[in-house]
């Protein structure tokens, strides 16, 4: 196996157990290897650290399997770690009824590049780094064996596989969709999910347990819904007796599949929800003018910073839509705001929301601290894995 040594104290990261080794801790490669091959990883003066898939394209030249010296990077190796991460998932008592589950989240269960989320009984797999991809029939068989599904659909179209010379892959890799389109229940209301054409894997996992906050929250309450997509959190608020909900996404799709949504769920109450195709930023402004107030404001945006480079743009954006949001709310009213940016952490959220607070000339504090659910979860040694935070904000 070839040998990746890399530069004089750049094994510290790795004995914490962080995954990633960037292009400038690389000394030498000893040896040849295509992109994804397995390489052992020492340190500077030879000492094992341990194995990695090695991705020449990619600024993180390399991502570790595993850290222990009698671990063999083979078939059995990620059918052990698929069937683990399921395991995980099914022995959680929050998570072993749900239909729509994240099955592998990456880096945090020890599985870097490989992204499964469950609907029924299709599960979606997205491979974004070099060595993933060269594992591909290991973890689809270790995907329907662990799971039992009727089919595995990739959607590899993440423009993150470009950093790893990858193209796009999608479609079927095993068996067939059952439907074109999937229906999931979460916290007890009806979703589509359109794994073919919805984004990322179809739908937003990650925020179920916010959803859930919100319909409770939402009780009495006039709701603006902003960012909706398919209108999780929008049904959530109406299942939770929001007397209005307004959503507003740019999407006309994305729209549309919210309305088929409401439509899925006669128990709810169709009259109180209305759906709007706008820009948020203009929306917002106009939503002001019109003299427009809500009891509870829901602001799930796209990730407006990737990397650390886009802070300052991606702050002003956030302060932007918060400010609107504050001068939106009644008093007593709740802003539930996020941010989905590895860019933006925590703190500097809280410091922009702060602002935006200060601006709207509004007192707010947090009622809540929100993170994505727990089949997301983040490995302690990887912190990039706390992508998105949130906080439920009361002001007056
Ligand atoms: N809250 C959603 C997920 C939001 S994803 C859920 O619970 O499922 C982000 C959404 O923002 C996408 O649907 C996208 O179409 C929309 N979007 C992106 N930029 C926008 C803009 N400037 N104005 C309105 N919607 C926008």
């Amino acid at each position: 196996m070839s040998k990746l040594v890399l530069n004089p104290g750049k094994e510290r990261s790795l004995l914490r157990r962080h995954p990633w080794v960037f292009a400038g801790s690389v000394a030498r490669l000893e040896g040849r290897a295509r992109p994804g091959d397995t390489v052992e990883v020492v340190a500077d003066d030879g000492r094992f650290l341990g194995r990695a898939a090695w991705s020449p394209e990619s600024q993180i030249r390399a991502r570790m399997w595993s850290f222990a010296a009698d671990i063999t990077i083979d078939h059995a190796f990620f059918k052990r770690r698929v069937a683990e991460s399921v395991a995980r998932r099914a022995t959680h008592p929050l998570l072993a009824d749900e239909s729509g589950v994240r099955l592998i989240h990456g880096e945090s269960d020890g599985l870097p590049g490989i992204i499964a989320d469950r609907f029924g009984d299709v599960v979606v797999m997205q491979l974004t780094s070099a060595g993933a991809e060269k594992w591909r029939e290991a973890i689809i068989a270790g995907l329907v064996q662990a799971t039992g599904c009727t089919a595995v659909y990739e959607r590899s179209d993440s423009e993150v596989r470009g950093l790893e010379g990858l193209g796009p892959k999608t479609g079927c890799v095993h068996g067939e969709l059952p439907e074109a389109v999937l229906t999931i229940v979460e916290n007890g209301v009806r979703m589509e999910v359109d794994v073919i054409s919805g984004h990322k894997t179809g739908f937003y996992l990650d925020q179920r347990d916010n959803r859930r906050l919100t319909g409770v929250l939402a009780a009495g309450r006039s709701v603006l819904n902003c960012f909706c997509y398919t209108g999780g959190f929008s049904l959530q608020a109406l299942a939770g007796d929001a007397t209005s909900v307004l959503s507003i996404d740019s999407s006309a799709p994305a729209l549309d599949a919210g309305r088929r949504n409401l439509a899925m769920n006669p128990q709810l109450d169709a009259g109180r929800a209305e759906w709007l195709q706008a820009d948020v930023f203009e929306a917002l402004r106009a939503l002001k003018s019109e003299g427009r107030r809500f009891d509870l404001i829901v602001l799930d945006p796209p990730k407006f910073a990737p990397s650390a480079a886009h802070a300052d743009r991606a702050s002003r954006a956030y302060k932007d839509i918060n400010l609107f949001g504050f001068r939106l709310l009644n008093p007593g009213g709740i802003l539930m705001t996020y941010s989905c940016s590895g860019g933006i952490g925590l703190e500097l959220f809280q410091k922009i929301l702060a602002g935006a607070a200060s601006d709207a000339g509004v007192d707010a504090r947090i009622l809540h601290r929100l993170a994505a659910a727990a089949d997301h979860p983040v490995g302690l040694a990887v912190p990039e894995g706390e992508y998105l935070k949130g906080l439920a904000l009361q002001v007056g």
